[in-house]
């Protein structure tokens, strides 16, 4: 029996790995588990899961969790370091990371020190922090297994090879609502539009960073820390989500891992790794795919794309800062604070005014990207 630390319990990967969970009793457990706000789902799933332990960040909210749970034999924590508390208990196998955002950093590296494996879903955390949290993840003897599901493939051509051997990653990506698009068409995308994937249903943040192929600018930073940051990616738009990426090896061999868009298969490998079971999943139907389709990515129509692999050459405070700016960014197009096109040029502004610095300590990321989440909000309210 695993037992599950459940770290964004409410959103869609939480939702997901729930489900799995919920397929699979006698191999999993959910010891614990945290959520963001959504205290009426969380309270829910805490009366389904009887989870020891859960943590809210948002403290106002405490005291009706409270009320929600009160029949229940639960422990309750509050905040950023109630998170913390339920990511590094004793009797946890395994930490799963499905928090938005930057908001999943401190847990995820309080679970690494801790030495707790890591079922990876926030890609923020390795973005903003690749270096950083790779560095705790081996003095601890931890574990990182990636649940995005490009990562997951990735992670799961490698089985039996050696890093070494590989020439270069082949990064699939969707290309988005908006892959047909042009220029014009772009000009009056509302978040309706956006928040209309054609292949994949996830939570509203990824959805609109899939639309500007910023997802596809953090999977690729995201590749590099957990695969070698010299190792080559490319990216290659693959509009219909059944190859989810490959590895090239040096003998030129393509490793290729296929299969339906439904990231509960991902969620699944990353608890049962190395192992495999029975998912209860509808197979892949190849000959009614009919055609797979490769192309070039557009760096013109997502400009994302280039500053997420410009803020990697960059390096050092950079990537945190790319990040900090686009969440910002993304979450002002959501509230329709600001135009579509403006989430690109505000990142691009954003990374124009910073001056990176050496990364000697996690303080020195939370101070990056503290600032250009400032500046961002600053050129919001000066332009709108
Ligand atoms: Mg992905």
């Amino acid at each position: 029996m695993k037992k599950i630390s459940l770290l964004g319990s409410t959103g869609s990967i939480g939702v997901n790995t729930l489900d799995v969970v919920e397929r699979n009793p006698e191999n999993f457990q959910i010891l614990a588990m945290s959520a963001g706000t959504n205290v009426d789902l969380f309270a829910e799933q805490i009366r389904k899961f009887k989870p020891k332990f859960a943590a809210l960040f948002e403290e106002q909210k405490i005291p009706l969790l409270k009320e929600k749970v009160a029949d229940l034999d639960v422990e309750i924590f509050s905040g950023e370091e109630g998170c913390v508390t339920v990511a590094t208990i004793d009797e946890i196998d395994i930490v799963v990371s499905g928090v938005v955002g930057k908001a999943g950093l401190l847990p995820a590296m309080e679970a690494l020190k801790a030495g707790k494996n890591l079922a990876l879903a926030n890609k923020e955390t390795l973005v903003i922090a690749g270096e950083l949290i790779l560095k705790e993840a081996q003095k601890a003897n931890s574990n990182i297994i990636p649940i995005d599901s490009e990562h997951s493939a990735i992670f799961q051509a490698l089985n039996g090879e050696r890093k070494e051997r590989i020439k270069k990653i082949i990064l699939t990506a969707s290309g988005g609502p908006f892959r047909t698009y042009n220029a014009n068409q772009m000009e009056s995308i509302t978040v309706k539009d956006a928040l209309n994937h054609p292949n994949w249903k996830m939570g509203s943040k990824i959805t609109i960073d899939s639309s500007t192929m910023m997802n596809k600018g953090l999977e690729y930073i995201e590749a590099k820390w957990l695969f070698g940051i010299e190792t080559p990616v490319e990216i290659v738009v693959h509009a219909q989500s059944i190859i989810h990426s490959m590895i090239e090896f040096v003998d030129t061999s393509i490793i290729a891992q296929l299969g339906i868009p439904d990231m509960r298969v991902p969620i699944a490998y990353a608890l049962t790794y190395p192992d495999r079971f029975e998912c209860n999943l509808p197979s892949l139907d190849l000959t009614a795919m009919g055609n797979l389709t490769f192309e070039v990515p557009d760096f013109e129509r997502f400009p994302c794309l280039q500053f997420a692999i410009n803020a990697m050459e960059i390096g050092k405070t950079m990537p945190a800062v790319l990040n900090a700016a686009n969440e910002i960014a993304v979450e002002a197009f959501l509230n329709e604070l600001i135009p579509y096109k403006d989430i690109a040029e505000l990142i691009r502004l954003v990374m124009h005014n910073h001056i990176p610095t050496k990364l000697n300590e996690l303080q020195d990321i939370l101070d990056a990207d503290q600032w250009a989440r400032e500046e961002t909000t600053k050129l919001i309210t000066v332009a709108h």
